[in-house]
């Protein structure tokens, strides 16, 4: 067998960004996304700065509320229920992390369900549980596009979700559980990882770990979705699979950067639309 195709993660997600914009442009109305940052994580600057960039460049309106990294949790919940209140926004991101102190759990619970564009709170996280339609976190959904752009048969499938966060991995692993694949969402505790990545059509690594998941672990013609995003000593982006290693056995990959990645923002443009449309729908 010769090496895995890669999945160019770049160009979906410029296509989608594309048809998107197209969207946006005939709607009549301009969807708003808000995006609260708290503190100066100099990481967190720069996504919420690309996210800024890409919604603009789809027409959506964007406004980013910066507070500083003291404010405190009744303050940070007030402007949550501000933008609650606020019709001119469709989609609220809270940046995480937040600074210690603050708590993220109330805060994203406190976030409008139907404007909810990260997926995160637990009523959307539900819907996505049952089986049901609702706000689903952009990485997993993400993933889940790649998986469609590459042609990929999820049904019947067994799939290996190697990560359980609530960002990644239980969403990531709800999605495929849907998509009627056979899902192992496997974690620190796992007993046997190598055996049971070993025996999965479909691999998405979600743990943070560089090149963690080494070549023998994938089956021949496998299916490898590479979450991580690392940050290794030499200054190169990693991610949570030797990338080299397991193009020789796997029949798809992503590479690390320009797999997932982009997909991410793209797909919180797609929700916020989808909000949009969602609330006026019910209007
Ligand atoms: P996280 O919250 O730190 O969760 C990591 C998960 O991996 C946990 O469930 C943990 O298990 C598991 N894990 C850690 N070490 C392990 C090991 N040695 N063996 C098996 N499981 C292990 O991370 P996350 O937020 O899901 O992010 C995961 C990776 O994806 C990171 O590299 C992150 O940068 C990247 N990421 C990328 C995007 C993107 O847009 N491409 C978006 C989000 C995240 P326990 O639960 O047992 O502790």
């Amino acid at each position: 067998m010769g090496l895995a195709r890669d999945i160019d993660g770049r160009a979906v997600a410029a296509a989608l960004r594309a048809r998107l914009a197209m969207r946006v442009a005939s709607l009549g109305f301009q969807p708003g996304l808000a995006v609260v940052l708290v503190g100066h994580d100099p990481a967190s600057a720069v996504y919420v700065r690309n996210k800024d960039r890409a919604a603009t460049a789809c027409g959506l309106a964007v406004r980013t509320i910066g507070l500083p990294a003291d404010v405190a949790q009744a303050e940070l919940l007030a402007v949550v229920a501000e933008l609650n209140a606020d019709p001119a926004v469709d989609g609220i991101l809270l940046q995480l992390p937040l600074p210690a102190g603050l708590d993220a759990d109330a805060v994203l619970a406190s976030i409008d369900p139907a404007k909810d564009v990260d997926g995160l709170h637990p009523y959307n996280a539900g819907l996505i549980a049952a089986g049901r339609p609702g706000l689903t976190p952009c990485t997993p959904l993400g993933v889940m596009k790649l998986l469609a752009s590459a042609g990929v048969t999820t049904a019947g499938a067994r799939a290996l979700v190697l990560g359980r966060s609530v960002l990644v991995g239980r969403p990531m692993a709800a999605l495929l559980t849907n998509a009627d694949a056979t899902v192992t969402l496997a974690h620190s505790r796992t007993r046997g990882l190598d055996d049971e990545c070993r025996r999965a059509d479909i691999v998405v690594a979600a743990i943070g770990r560089p090149e963690f998941v080494p070549g023998d672990w994938i089956r021949s013609g496998a299916v490898v979705i590479d979450v991580g995003i690392n940050r290794i000593a030499d200054g190169r982006l990693v991610g949570d699979a030797d990338y080299a290693a397991c193009r020789v056995h796997a029949s798809v990959i992503t590479p690390v950067p320009g797999g997932v990645g982009p997909m991410t923002i793209a797909c919180l443009l797609e929700n916020t639309v989808a909000a949009a449309l969602a609330i006026r729908a019910r209007a």
